[in-house]
């Protein structure tokens, strides 16, 4: 991984979340507090803000100071376990320095294994690993076939997006939404909807 592509990305994402601005918002009024928006842009200004400092450093220094610094600043139910993904993909990073795709899907998973371990939540559970754990796997499974990288990356998108949409139907077991019981039905999970944005953004960029 490079960290000018970090870098790049980083701005990427900040611009895709603050596009989607009235959408998140309402996700979170409707079945949170209504504050993941103003959590994901103070992350995203937050990672924007280190630019300088984080130039000269290598990928896995860059995720790590990522990570540590998202822990302080996004809070809520997500800062923690955005910022436990970074310092996962850093050590991940730090282990097997490569571009292969195969390594950067194996530091993605080992991001997303961090979330599901510091969250105690799994698939089915209305939250924004619905999205993040078929991508991971999706991920692994083509890049270990050697699949091309524009097929990988559209069939990420894609994933994400199905991954999204499925939790509209969830009864949410983990987060705020588990207060509201059956009603959480009907509506997407805002950390899922981030998520499949963050994806999509990456992926286009990517490819
Ligand atoms: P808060 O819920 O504290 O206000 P945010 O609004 O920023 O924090 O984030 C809410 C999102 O966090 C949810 O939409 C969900 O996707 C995700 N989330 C909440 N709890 C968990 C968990 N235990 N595991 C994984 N994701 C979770
Ligand atoms: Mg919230
Ligand atoms: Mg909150």
């Amino acid at each position: 991984m490079k960290t000018e592509f970090i870098l790049t990305a980083a701005q990427a994402v900040n611009d895709a979340i603050l596009a989607h601005e009235p959408e998140i918002e309402s996700l979170d009024r409707e079945i949170g507090d209504g504050d993941h928006f103003v959590n994901m842009k103070r992350g995203c200004a937050t990672i924007l803000g280190m630019h300088d400092e984080l130039a000269p450093l290598s990928a896995d220094a860059t995720l790590q100071k990522i990570g540590m610094k998202l822990l302080s600043t996004i809070g809520g139910a997500s800062g923690p376990l955005i910022a436990s993904f970074f310092m996962a993909m850093a050590k991940a990073e730090k282990e097997q320095q490569a571009d292969a795709l195969p390594q950067i899907a194996a530091a993605f998973a080992a991001g997303v294994e961090a979330i599901k371990m510091r969250g105690k939540a799994d698939v089915g559970e209305k939250t924004m690993l619905d999205v993040l754990i078929p991508v991971a796997r999706k991920f692994t499974e083509m890049a270990n076939a050697g699949a091309a990288p524009a097929e990988v990356f559209a069939a990420l998108k894609e994933t994400a997006e199905q991954g999204m949409l499925s939790t509209r139907d969830m009864i949410a077991t983990k987060g705020r939404a588990a207060f509201l019981g059956e009603r959480a039905i009907g509506h997407i999970d805002p950390g899922a909807k981030t998520s499949q944005v963050i994806i999509h953004t990456i992926c286009d960029l990517a490819s």
